[in-house]
């Protein structure tokens, strides 16, 4: 087992006041000494999709639990069933995880490692009597399962002789039978409240190549038999998983009870609530349909609740551990408001994107005092929270753009921005005023004509004299014209799983998902690479998109400076 060194440092915000209850578990499991004290968990992802904001909560609880008590994390692809797998979704899935910033022990393990050993069990467990083979229909299964509160009726080949089962096992692994024909099932209790102890399948018939083990099985293991004794296998000493697999605990213990030694080594299964988020699906098998049906443009689509598509929208590792942190491990199912998870990105991205002014909207101002053909390069603060940041230079002429909205004819009383006779201080620039609205035969404002104050350059004026609004502004002929993509939430109302009848989660698309404009920002962001993180000073976020080209820089507005939709709300 690699040690925590092996991990990197996770900054946690504040010292924990109290732990929750898997922090309690664990920390008396290590007073008991049981397992040694050791402490290994896992993360298991199916890889039959991307990973989504669901799955990093996992990955930070689990990866954070093996930091945290000086153990370490397993990555385990739970790759027992073939059909929908696919090695994309294996390497997307390590990059995320690596990208999230934690390291799993040694190599990547796979379920399907283990195929020849669940094997062998299950043939010991048909040896003892404890599985046999059904041949059973589906529908004759469900009749016989019974309900919760009525007993079921034992399949017609429960009590088969053991010979026989060990021969049909040992031929359906050899391809002898069609799929559906048989099956294996634990033998256990066929009166249980519980009905996953009511003879559970362990394995079925799947003529499917595996991505890993080609044509070498056409049985394969269900997962309740193979993920307990995949942890068994593993040493692992806290298997976490989402509620939904309370009612399987018992199975998972029955299957261990098989071979564990009484007072020996044994993993235990603990349960939290999994994340919901509202605005927000995330169902695997629902994100493949807004890919497949083409509602996004792939699986790292920013409006994607993929770890990729947060990734590419300009979320920090940082911002996503904090937000589980912050968030917490709960027992009981909830909803969380993803304002919390924009809360974390706009506080991380606070601290650490750079300054730049980009005007969405234009305006333009002359600005009729200042000599023509003349330009100078200003001063500018690259992030007031993080001096050692630096500075950088502002090109500033004659002739600039203003945002449209920060300028009105007729401005009430509380309007500080531009309007006219109203003094305002361009950002790092000068104060000035409005003299006059140009406007075309329509009425339309095509440009307003300033003067400026050369005293008071920098933003400053000498005699003392205050403005009450600062605008952020571009020079017209020294900028990047630049494409960017302002993203809104996919879905318009909070629970998109729920639909009225007839309809499904696809009638909650928002059709303002995505605006594409032309926008003018500062020179700065001429060398930005992807990935590059930049707040385009009063207007939000933004980072430069994997489709930014040399000679055309693409932005994705990662979220804008303030929670505009609860702005909306309260109105
Ligand atoms: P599937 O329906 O395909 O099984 P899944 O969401 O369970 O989807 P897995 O790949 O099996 O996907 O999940 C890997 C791990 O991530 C599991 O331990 C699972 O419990 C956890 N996980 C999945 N979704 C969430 C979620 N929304 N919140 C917290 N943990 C989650
Ligand atoms: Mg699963």
């Amino acid at each position: 087992m690699t040690q925590h060194m092996n991990q990197p440092p996770i900054e946690t915000k504040e010292k924990k006041e109290s732990l929750n209850f898997i922090e309690q578990i664990i920390e008396e499991d290590i007073r008991n000494d049981k397992n040694g004290g050791k402490v290994l968990t896992r993360f298991p992802p199916e890889p039959n999709g991307y990973l989504h904001i669901g799955h990093a909560k996992s990955i930070c609880l689990n990866f954070g639990l093996g930091i945290n008590y000086n153990g370490s994390t397993n990555l385990r692809f739970d790759d027992t069933n073939p059909a929908k797998e696919d090695i994309e979704y294996v390497d997307s899935i390590q990059e995320d995880v690596k990208w999230l910033g934690f390291k799993w022990n040694n190599e990547p393990l796979y379920a399907s490692d283990y195929f020849d050993k669940l094997y062998d069990l299950a043939v010991e467990l048909i040896k003892k009597g404890k599985a046999y083979i059904c041949e059973q229909s589906p529908e004759e299964m469900a009749a016989y399962k019974g309900t919760p509160t009525q007993p079921g009726k034992p399949s017609p080949w429960r009590d088969r002789p053991v010979e026989e089962s060990l021969d049909l096992f040992a031929r359906m692994k050899n391809g002898e039978f069609e799929e559906g024909t048989k099956m294996l099932r634990a033998k256990i209790d066929l009166a249980s409240p519980n009905m996953h102890m009511r003879d559970p399948i362990m394995y079925r018939i799947k003529k499917a190549d595996h991505h890993r083990t080609g044509k070498k099985w056409c049985i394969y293991p269900m997962y309740d038999y193979a993920h307990g004794q995949s942890d068994y296998f593993e040493g692992i000493t806290h298997s976490i998983c989402t509620l939904e697999f309370e009612v399987h605990r018992p199975l998972y213990d029955w299957f261990l009870d098989q071979m564990v030694e009484p007072g020996g080594y044994r993993p235990r299964q603990i349960e939290f609530a999994r994340l919901n988020l509202s605005y927000t699906i995330m169902s695997k098998r629902k994100l493949l349909r807004l890919v497949q049906e083409k509602h996004v443009s792939g699986w790292d689509d920013p409006r994607m609740p993929t770890i990729s598509g947060y990734r590419r929208r300009g979320y920090t590792p940082e911002s996503i551990r904090n937000f589980a942190e912050r968030i917490g491990v709960a027992k009981r199912d909830n909803l969380i408001d993803v304002s919390l998870l924009e809360f974390s990105v706009r506080e991380d991205l606070n601290k650490k994107a750079l300054r730049v002014m980009g005007v969405l909207n234009p305006l333009k101002v002359v600005i009729t005092n200042y000599p023509e053909g003349k330009s100078e390069q200003l001063d500018a603060i690259n992030n007031p929270e993080d001096q050692s940041m630096g500075t950088r230079k502002v090109s500033f002429a004659r002739e600039i753009f203003i945002e449209k909205d920060d300028f009105l004819e007729e401005a009430p009383k509380n309007f500080f921005r531009l309007s006219p006779g109203n003094e305002v201080r361009l950002r790092y620039a000068y104060f000035i005023k409005c003299t006059d609205v140009v406007k075309d035969a329509n009425g339309q404002i095509t440009e307003l004509h300033c003067t400026y104050d050369p005293a008071t350059k920098g933003g400053n004026a000498p005699d003392g004299r205050k403005v009450k609004g600062t605008i952020h502004w571009v020079d017209a002929s020294n900028h990047v014209n630049a494409e960017v993509r302002l993203y809104d939430r996919l879905f318009n109302v909070e629970e998109p799983d729920e639909a009225e009848e007839g309809k499904d989660f696809l009638s909650h698309i928002n059709p303002d998902s995505l605006k594409v404009i032309r926008a003018f920002v500062e020179k700065a962001v001429e060398t930005g690479k992807p990935g590059d993180k930049y707040q385009f000073e009063r207007m939000g976020y933004f980072c430069i998109d994997k489709d930014a080209a040399p000679n055309n820089v693409v932005f994705n507005r990662t979220v804008t400076l303030k929670d505009t939709w609860a702005k909306i709300a309260n109105k």
